[in-house]
């Protein structure tokens, strides 16, 4: 999209104007090249041609010599040649050399012989020959060297030439030195112009001497003695060059004396030969020229080769040819610029964006939540952006040049991003190219804050460049502290909670093991909480908790104190709530198992004391159990496991205790945990059973009552007792659907001795704090009794005094709806609870069953006889039926007797039978008709 944009950029208004207008004119700058190249190879052609010329010249004028040097041998040849054997030599050389106008001979006539001489020549046929006469030529040379040279000889000879006969070269002003300097040399001259015909052509002489002799004298003396005429080839200039220049040459050609040579003085006419207007030729520029200097012995011309410039000198196809070539090379480089210039603005393009790319990514840095940073390999600051500023407190200008991390870190985050940052320098590409790390940094004013740092590291050849991306995320850890409070911490107490213990018993447990310590875990639980609970109100119940979170504190925090009690070093202490009444404690680095014993009964001392919450005075145990770490769990979850079974077991062997976590214990857990498998399919499996037993009323002796308590055979364990198992099917639930056979079944049995003809009696039917809180628990009642067709009065429910004080409203209405029915209610265990007399006086119930405990050790316990008592007139004084359980001797039978109990339970009269057993019993009673006799006797 780019590229097209640039091409249609490329050539667009003016540039094209110019553009368009550079091609016209180069086209026609090329066209006056490639005329100009044309006219230049014209040009060259034309001076080797003219170069031709020039050679064809010279060889000519060294032809004159040969024939020249031919000539004077042949007349050394002979003393005298005959006219007819010159004529005939002359005639072949012409004919050799046709450029020589004609060939003549000068022969040396002294002064005295000039009229002999005269009249020979006219003997041999020129008739009219005489000596040229001085007036013809002016001046008078005769006597010069006492001798005349006239021309003796001519060939070709026609009337023109034969006017040359008898002229006398000698005569001509300044010839003779020149003509001297010949003789005495032997060396060839010329002469010239000299215009002798009435022709007017001007004609130039070579000439050589000839001397007397077979050869020319070798002394200069002996050659002027002996010298005897000259051998002379006459020149006409026009003849000179014919024929040098080929026949539709367009070539001009002209060959003159130079004007102001020597020779021009005693030339005197000047002669010039041109086949066109010299003058014409001389002004006209578009000639081609060639001008050389050319010297025939001794007289100096001047070669001029012209040629003119027409049309047809040039070869249109080659301009044509080198034009086009020329354009092509335009239109090439156009095309080469053109691209050139899409490159240039493709890059341009490209570095635009790049700056616009640049310009947004300063923005956006400038602009970026995060301080960014960049630094060399050195880590010394290169850039620093906005928000750095805002983050350290200093400027850029303050800062560049300057250690990065020195700056903005603290000292041993310093080692730590130093360290970091090592292997990236090392440049090998396994290395990480950037690093996140956590670290504490510094600003201006020294302000202590966390920093997030994302480092990364480019390399652009060799050269490094750190990135740093920071963020000071003070706001994050505040949030990050407060969220993992709220996830850490029970909002009760603000102790850390069950998932903030685990990771800090996890930890524990990794450091005693590496360094081979012992440490603790106790796991606490508070006796009777949700009796206090139910009974005070959750809010009671609260406050409770965190009264005893601050007594927990008290005792462990302070360890000043716990050393001191404990007379050992504790390390580190946590403590921590689970949930609802459940704390723990993690002792780490402990001497002994038995620090952990101590620090125990402290706790379990401190708790213990009574506490005043709005007025109640309230009083809570701890059951605790004591886990020692490696030894009691591998880890935390098989640690926190055996700490609570151990505090089980403390709960077991009376509650208000601490234990320590056996192997025994955990196998007691894995029984438990066998018997409430089986006990789930105890009831389908038919092998639950109710035994019986009965109750006697002291005044006639009579069972009046009979207890239906709960056996299980198991086919394995053989019969289970209810203390074992019942606390299981509670735990579980499965109390309900037991509780319910219960009140079936004893409903029905007790419908069936009735229908079988026993006097009637009450069963007693136990109800468990669980089954009390079912809503539809009344409608069962009346269920089971719909189902047996028992009359409700020969029913009396049991239930005990954490029963009746949970929710007493609740439990109020809901033993109303028993009254209304007609069932009796009486109070299990009557002693051990904190039955409110308030609330006792309210609620409808009909008997108090003093608990077995109290029984026990009377008569001889004073203690036990005085609540005994207590409760037996409590009982009378709120107009309810007492029963004492658990009578098993004649004492305690007489005691209570004697205090005016009314009716007793207990092995004394019979341990719980089978039902059919306990048929007997009332079969015998109804039977003798006077049972009381019977049951007394067996006292
Ligand atoms: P409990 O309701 O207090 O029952 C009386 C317990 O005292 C019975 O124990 C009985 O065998 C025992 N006992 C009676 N006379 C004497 C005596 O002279 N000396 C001694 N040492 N013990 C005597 P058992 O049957 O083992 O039942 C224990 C507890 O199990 C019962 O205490 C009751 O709380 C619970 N339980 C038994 N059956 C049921 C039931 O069907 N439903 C519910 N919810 N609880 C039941
Ligand atoms: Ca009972
Ligand atoms: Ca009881």
């Amino acid at each position: 999209m780019m590229y097209f944009n640039s091409r249609e950029k490329i050539f667009k208004g003016y540039r094209a104007v110019v553009l368009w207008l550079s091609i016209v004119i180069f086209s026609w700058v090329s066209l006056i090249f490639s005329v100009w190249v044309e006219l230049h190879t014209v040009d060259n052609e034309f001076n080797d041609r003219a170069g031709e010329i020039h050679r064809t010249l010279g060889q000519r004028i060294s032809n004159l010599e040969t024939v020249l040097t031919s000539l004077v041998g042949l007349y050394h040849s002979s003393d005298f040649l005959g006219i007819a054997e010159q004529t005939s030599f002359s005639q072949e050389m012409l004919k050799a050399y046709p450029f020589i106008s004609a060939i003549m001979h000068m022969t040396r006539i002294p002064n005295e012989r000039r009229d002999e001489f005269e009249a020979q020549m006219r003997e041999q046929g020129f008739v009219s020959f005489r000596l040229k006469n001085d007036s013809q030529l002016g001046g008078d040379h005769i006597g010069t060297g006492g001798y005349y040279l006239p021309v003796s000889f001519i060939e070709p000879m026609d009337p023109r030439s034969a006017n040359l006969l008898g002229y006398d070269l000698t005569r001509q002003p300044g010839v003779f030195n020149a003509l001297q300097q010949s003789i005495k040399g032997g060396e060839i001259v010329s002469f010239g112009p000299v215009v002798i015909n009435s022709s007017g052509k001007s004609q130039y002489f070579v000439l050589k001497p000839v001397y007397l002799g077979r050869y020319p004298p070798e002394k200069m003396q002996e050659r002027v003695d002996m010298f005897n005429g000259m051998a002379v080839l006459c020149i006409e200039l026009e003849r000179f060059v014919d024929g040098i220049i080929e026949a539709g040459m367009p070539y001009d050609l002209s060959l003159l004396p130079v004007t102001d040579g020597d020779q021009m003085t005693h030339g005197g006419i000047m002669a010039g030969f041109s086949k066109s207007n010299i003058a014409k030729i001389a002004v006209d520029l578009s000639t081609f020229e060639y001008r050389q200097k050319i010297e025939v012995y001794g007289v100096v011309f001047e070669l001029l080769v012209n040629q003119r410039i027409r049309a047809d000198v040039i070869d249109w196809k080659n301009v044509l040819a080198i034009w086009l070539l020329s354009l092509l090379i335009l239109f090439l480089a156009i095309a080469v610029y053109r691209n050139m210039r899409i490159a240039q603005l493709k890059e341009d393009e490209a570095n635009a964006a790049i700056a616009a790319e640049d310009e947004r990514f300063s923005h956006v840095i400038d602009t970026a939540f995060d301080a960014v940073i960049t630094a060399d390999a050195n880590c010394m600051i290169l850039s620093w952006n906005q928000q750095a500023v805002e983050v350290f407190g200093y400027n850029e200008e303050d800062v560049l040049g300057l250690h990065l991390l020195q700056l903005i870190l603290t000292h041993n985050s310093l080692v730590e991003a130093t360290d970091a940052l090592k292997p990236m320098f090392k440049g090998s590409e396994e290395h990480p190219t950037g690093v996140r790390l956590e670290v504490e940094g510094r600003d201006r004013n020294s302000r202590k804050f966390p920093l997030d740092l994302a480092i990364s590291c480019s390399r652009i050849g060799e050269v490094f460049t750190l990135s740093v991306f920071a963020r000071d995320i003070t706001e994050r850890k505040q949030w990050d502290e407060k969220i993992r409070m709220l996830a850490y911490s029970d909002s009760l107490t603000k102790l850390p909670n069950r998932q903030a213990f685990k990771e800090q018993v996890s930890r524990a447990i990794n450091v005693a093991r590496r360094h081979q310590r012992i440490g603790a875990v106790l796991y606490l639980d508070l006796d009777e909480f949700k009796r206090i609970n139910d009974t005070l109100g959750h809010d009671i119940g609260d406050m409770l908790l965190k009264n005893v979170t601050s007594r927990l504190e008290g005792q462990l925090r302070d360890t000043d104190l716990v050393e001191r009690n404990c007379e050992c070093e504790i390390e580190n202490c946590n403590i921590a709530r689970l949930g609802g009444d459940e704390f723990t404690v993690l002792l780490e680095d402990i001497q002994k198992p038995e620090v952990a014993a101590l620090v125990a009964k402290r706790v379990q001392d401190a708790i213990a004391r009574s506490y005043n919450l709005n007025g109640h005075e309230v009083y809570v145990t701890p059951s605790i159990g004591i886990a020692i770490f490696p030894r009691d769990g591998r880890d935390v979850e098989e640690l926190l496991k055996n700490a609570d079974t151990a505090m089980y077991h403390a709960k077991a062997v009376g509650k208000n205790n601490f234990q320590f976590y056996s192997e025994q214990m955990n196998i007691l857990a894995t029984t438990r945990l066998k018997l409430e498998g089986k006990l789930r399919k105890a009831l389908a499996c038919n092998e639950m059973e109710l035994f019986y037993q009965p109750q006697i009323d002291l005044a006639s002796g009579e069972i009046v009552f009979a207890e239906a308590l709960l056996r299980w055979h198991e086919p394995e364990l053989g019969m289970v007792s209810p203390v074992e198992f019942i606390p299981i099917a509670e735990e579980t639930g499965m109390i309900m659907e037991l509780g319910e056979w219960v009140l079936n079944e004893a409903c029905r049995q007790n419908k069936e001795w009735q229908n079988a003809g026993y006097k009637p009696i009450r069963i007693g039917v136990n109800l468990s704090s669980m089954q009390f809180i079912q809503r539809d628990l009344s409608m069962k009642v009346a269920q089971a009794l719909k189902n047996s067709r028992l009359n409700p009065k020969y029913l009396e429910l049991e239930i005990t005094e954490s029963v009746i004080m949970r929710n007493v409203n609740e439990t109020i209405t809901t033993l109303k709806d028993f009254k209304d029915m007609g069932i009796s209610i009486s109070v299990d265990d009557f002693g051990t609870g904190y039955s409110s007399l308030n609330y006792l006086k309210r609620l409808p119930l009909d008997n108090l069953k003093v608990d077995r405990a109290f029984v026990k050790d009377i008569p001889d316990n004073e203690d036990d006889v005085t609540i005994t008592s207590a409760i037996i007139a409590l009982a009378q004084s709120l107009g309810l039926g007492v029963v004492a359980e658990g009578v098993e001797t004649e004492s305690q039978l007489q005691f209570l007797q004697q205090q005016g109990c009314e009716m007793a339970q207990g092995y004394f009269f019979s341990k719980p039978l089978p039902a059919k057993q306990l048929v007997g019993m009332l079969q015998h009673q109804d039977d003798s008709d006077g049972v009381g006799v019977t049951l007394t006797g067996k006292r």
